[in-house]
């Protein structure tokens, strides 16, 4: 049994992309912000969650098959 399912479940794609960066607070929240925010300024910085649709998404796990 894994814990992924409820965090991908209240995320979305944003949580098997390999766009995602986790920014943890002093208070223990956890935002996730897109990097291609940064060089893109169609995508949000801070995406709302669940994302459920992106054209930027790409799977952390393909990413790596790549290299
Ligand atoms: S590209 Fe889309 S799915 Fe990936 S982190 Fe950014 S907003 Fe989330």
């Amino acid at each position: 049994m894994t814990s992924e399912g409820p965090r991908v479940e209240r995320v979305g794609l944003c949580a098997r992309c390999q766009h995602v960066k986790l920014i943890h607070t002093d208070r223990g929240s956890i935002f996730y912000q897109c990097s291609r925010a940064a060089t893109d300024p169609t995508y949000p910085r801070y995406p709302v969650l669940p994302m459920l649709e992106c054209r930027g998404f790409e799977e952390k796990e393909r990413a790596l098959e790549k290299r």
